[in-house]
């Protein structure tokens, strides 16, 4: 297959974002990884993404600071050729159950900057990139359930992933007229680490799952399906969208 483009990954070591990087990877693309340090999941998706005929390399930055997101985009663009899709998917929850009165200040820093921040410079620097290169693009970031609406228990997790929202629709916007399309998902339940580490007890995920519509929670290729299409040429008329994944526990 030749190659359709290429794509940047964030927080691809594991769960959802490992499932972009392998599916992008499926439909053509070259796939640079990132996570906040090289290790042996990352280095293992980097061999997946080459069995499957695709160039991919690995970009270790904390998504949170400038200079590391603008020289890992740089550092794709030396190795690759360019950047055609950009997917901020890293992103931390804090402790569940921290209400207004338990959240400090350093743990509100710590979330927002990697959730809101780190979106917020991977979408500048890869959109700054497609704007040169002339032939338009895609930037794809994660919001959640907990950004369409608030939750008492993920207080600044809920208000980092609102901020992707906005973000989205100003980039969508600000964009636009490259054709750069700038869109967002919003996982609900997705079964991940960041899952398993908020909710350990299998009665805490049966009361949860009895919930949501389809009865069941979501896992890592649902979101990948999604973000396959979002990534496409097909998806032109798509932009400034925050996309609700989640067997319908929650209805725009
Ligand atoms: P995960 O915790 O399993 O994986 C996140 C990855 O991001 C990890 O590999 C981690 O090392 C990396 N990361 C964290 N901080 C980073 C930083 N500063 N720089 C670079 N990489 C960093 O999470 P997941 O469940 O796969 O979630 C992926 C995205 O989807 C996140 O933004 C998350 O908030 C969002 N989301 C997940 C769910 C869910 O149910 N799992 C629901 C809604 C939204």
């Amino acid at each position: 297959m030749s190659c359709k483009g290429i794509a940047l990954v964030t927080g691809a070591a594991q769960g959802i974002g490992r499932a972009i990087a392998l599916r992008l990877a499926d439909n053509g693309f070259d796939v640079a990884v990132n996570d906040i340090a090289v290790s042996a999941e990352l280095q293992s998706l980097v061999e997946e993404i080459q069995q499957r005929g695709r160039a991919s390399s690995i970009h270790a930055a904390d998504v949170s600071q400038d200079a590391q997101v603008r020289e890992m985009i740089e550092a794709v663009v030396q190795n690759h050729g360019g950047l055609d899709v950009m997917v901020a998917n890293a992103g931390v929850v804090g402790p569940s159950g921290m209400v207004i009165a338990d959240v400090t200040v350093e743990e509100w820093d710590r979330v927002m900057n990697i959730n809101a921040r780190g979106t917020f410079l991977s979408y500048k620097y890869a959109g700054l990139q497609m704007v040169k290169q002339g032939r338009g693009g895609r930037i794809i970031g994660a919001s959640s359930l907990t950004g369409k609406q608030g939750h008492n228990a993920q207080v600044t997790y809920s208000a980092s992933k609102f901020a992707v929202r906005g973000l989205t629709q100003a980039a969508a916007i600000e964009f636009g007229s490259h054709g750069i399309t700038v869109n967002a998902y919003a996982p609900g339940v997705i079964e991940t680490p960041m899952f398993f580490g908020l909710l350990p007890g299998p009665e805490m995920r049966d009361g949860l799952k009895a919930q949501i519509p389809l009865k069941t929670f979501g896992v890592p290729t649902d979101i990948a399906d999604f973000v396959s299409f979002i990534a496409s040429k097909e998806s032109k008329f798509i932009t400034g969208q925050t996309i609700s994944i989640n067997g319908g526990l929650f209805f725009d």
